[in-house]
Parts: structure tokens; C-alpha cells; sequence
């Protein structure tokens, strides 16, 4: 992608992704031809405001960890825009994209495969700074990463060990420095404390929160698991298959879910109020292959709540009172105003 990139036309967020689309060939045959696309992100927007959270919802392979590698451009999308700080990502070569990586940092799910195991935690930390030119001196890096290490509650004189010398949540902390000892802007959470106890995870989401509030982080934070967003997440957006079927403000939507999907994630979640889990609608079967998705609604195949316009029609996203719906049943229950005004509602 080589065209100019120019500011969008309005005020902007952070970051704005308009129109993502990332397809991955499938090949076949001797001569390796393309027969076919797996759609792992189809059209999607997202926006986050400076110093907020957007949590990304969806169950495994529905194309969430797609997006934040696309955002990244560890994959390359082909259509659509990715605007951070008002310029599009996706419109610069890779000289011009290289002060964004610093801005754009990533903890990944396996803090253990995500760190090299022959490296000392304090060149883990000082790798990215050496890269993008922070600090003087090595001694001065060395003194950062200590910071560092404070920052994320661990003792800095560990600096010294390798990773297999920590447990998973301490190694997990280890991720979260390596990312901020670069100063970023926004970071993308993949599924970061899915593979820790849950005690952990309580323990990881708060120090979370707490570099936000003094660091004033922006996080996408990318998760299969509807019920740690609420915690954490200012706003959430629901994706199934390749698409955002609905989106909102956290407080609302988990109060007033539109669409059947995040009905059903919500119901999944124990803590859920147990009248509420028996009202909801069942999710039904396995989730469709991205490379053969259902037509008209992608969701039609598992909603119990299907009619007849669902296989043939492909709902829009609608307009509902906390945020869209990608449901013919939100269809006219909501206006983009009406959204607006219960977003300015839960800021207040
Ligand atoms: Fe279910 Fe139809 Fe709504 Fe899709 S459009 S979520 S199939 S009711």
C-alpha cells in the first residue's frame, strides 16, 4: 500500500480502524492456486478515545487476534484504514511506520513463548529501548529496566534471572514491562492473562488498570472471555465471525445486550444474575468456518432466535441506545443520537 495517507475528516480518537479487511488465502492443488479466502476480518470498524479501553469479545477464531495483528501490521490487510494519531498506519512504507511501532505495543497470552528463554529479564526489557534508541548508555538502560520492574511490582534486582526463574503471572509481568519500557501509546492486550489462575488474572487486570491511570495508557484489550471486560473495559465490541456484531458502552451493554450473541456470551458467565442466564437465548452447535461463512446473517446457524429474512438478508449494524447491533430485531431501536447521548451519559 503505497497511497498518501491523510487525516480523516473529523476529530479523531486515537486509534480508528475503518473498513479492516485481512483474508488469507487458501491454496491448493500442485501449482498451489487460490481456491478460496479465510475472511478473519471482514469489514470491521472500531474506534478508542485516548486513555480509554475497548475490550475485543469473541470466541477462539473468530478473527479478534486478526485485528490486533492487522492494527500491528504483523499481517498485511487489504482493504481498510488504521488510523493512529490521525495518520493511516496502513499508508506508510516501513521507514515511516518504524516510530509507530515504538507508540503500538503488544503483550501477548504465553508470556513464556512470547520471551526468549537464553535471555537475562533485564535484555528482555532493554531490547526494544536499544532498538528505538532510549536511553544513553547501556548503564542507563539498565537503570530504566529496574524502573521497570518496579513499575510491574517485581523486585528489579531479578533483572538478572531468566525467564524460567519466574512463574507464570511474574513472567507475565516481564511481558508488560518489555512493552512499556518504550513509552507507548496504546497497547494491545491478546488474550494477555487467559492462560493465568484466576487469582492471577485479578492480580494482572489491576496492575493493568493502575499503569493506565498513571501512565494514561490506551488498551485494545483482545479476550474470549465476556466476563473479565467488565472490570477493565470502558467500551466492548462483540465479534463473530470475521465481523463486530455489536458494540457499546460496557455498563450498558452488559445491562442491555441487543444482539443473541452477546446474549449468549453473557449468559455463559457464572456471575451472571441466574434468571437472567435462563432468559437468555442459547447459543447453538459450533461456530461456522471463516472460509465458508453462512449467508445472510453469519449468526443464523446457532441463534434461536432466527427467522426467516436471517439466511437470506445480511443484517447492517444498527443503531441501538448503548452503541450497533448487527441484528434485523435492534433494527429501528435506536438512533446514532440516542447512542451518542448515552455515551456522553456513562462518561458523566
Ligand atoms: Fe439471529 Fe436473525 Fe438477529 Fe441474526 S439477524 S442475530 S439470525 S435474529
Amino acid at each position: 500500500m503505497s497511497a498518501q495517507p491523510e487525516a480523516p475528516p473529523t476529530a479523531q480518537p486515537l486509534l480508528r480502524v475503518e473498513g479492516l479487511r485481512t483474508w488469507f488465502p487458501i491454496k491448493a492443488g500442485v501449482l498451489r492456486r487460490t481456491v478460496g479466502h479465510v475472511r478473519a476480518v471482514d469489514d470491521v470498524d472500531l474506534e478508542i478515545p485516548a486513555g480509554r479501553t475497548l475490550a475485543l469479545v469473541g470466541e477462539s477464531g473468530c478473527g479478534k487476534t486478526t485485528v490486533g495483528r492487522s492494527i500491528l501490521r504483523l499481517v498485511e490487510p487489504q482493504a481498510g484504514h488504521v488510523w493512529f494519531e490521525g495518520v493511516d498506519l496502513l499508508g506508510l512504507d516501513p521507514g515511516a511506520l518504524q516510530p509507530y511501532r515504538r507508540k503500538l505495543q503488544v503483550v501477548f497470552q504465553d508470556p513464556m513463548a512470547s520471551l526468549d528463554p537464553r535471555m537475562r529479564v533485564r535484555d528482555i526489557v532493554a531490547e526494544g529501548m536499544r532498538s528505538f534508541g532510549i536511553g544513553a548508555s547501556s548503564a542507563e538502560r539498565t537503570e530504566r529496566v529496574a524502573a521497570m520492574l518496579s513499575r510491574v511490582q517485581l523486585d528489579p534486582d531479578q533483572m538478572w534471572r531468566y525467564p524460567h526463574e519466574f512463574s507464570g503471572g511474574q513472567r507475565q509481568r516481564i511481558g508488560i514491562a518489555r512493552a512499556l519500557a518504550v513509552e507507548p501509546r496504546l497497547v494491545i492486550c491478546d488474550e494477555a492473562i487467559s492462560a493465568l489462575d484466576v487469582s492471577i488474572q485479578a492480580q494482572i487486570l489491576n496492575l493493568l488498570r493502575d499503569l493506565q491511570d498513571e501512565l494514561g495508557l490506551t488498551y485494545l484489550f483482545i479476550t474470549h472471555d465476556l466476563g473479565v471486560v467488565r472490570y477493565l473495559a470502558d467500551s466492548v465490541a462483540v465479534m463473530y465471525v470475521g465481523q463486530i456484531v455489536e458494540t457499546g458502552e460496557t455498563e450498558q451493554l452488559f445491562r442491555e445486550p441487543a444482539h443473541p450473541y452477546t446474549r449468549g456470551l453473557l449468559a455463559a458467565i457464572p456471575s451472571v444474575d441466574p434468571e437472567r442466564r435462563s432468559a437468555a437465548p442459547q447459543v447453538l452447535g459450533d461456530v461456522p468456518s471463516p472460509a465458508n461463512p453462512p449467508p445472510g446473517c453469519r449468526f443464523h446457524t446457532r441463534c434461536a432466535e432466527a427467522f426467516e429474512r436471517c439466511p437470506r438478508e445480511a443484517p447492517a449494524l444498527y443503531p441501538v441506545a448503548h452503541g450497533a447491533s448487527r441484528c434485523f430485531l435492534s433494527e429501528g431501536r435506536g438512533s446514532a443520537d440516542d447512542a451518542k447521548d448515552s455515551a456522553k451519559r456513562d462518561r458523566s
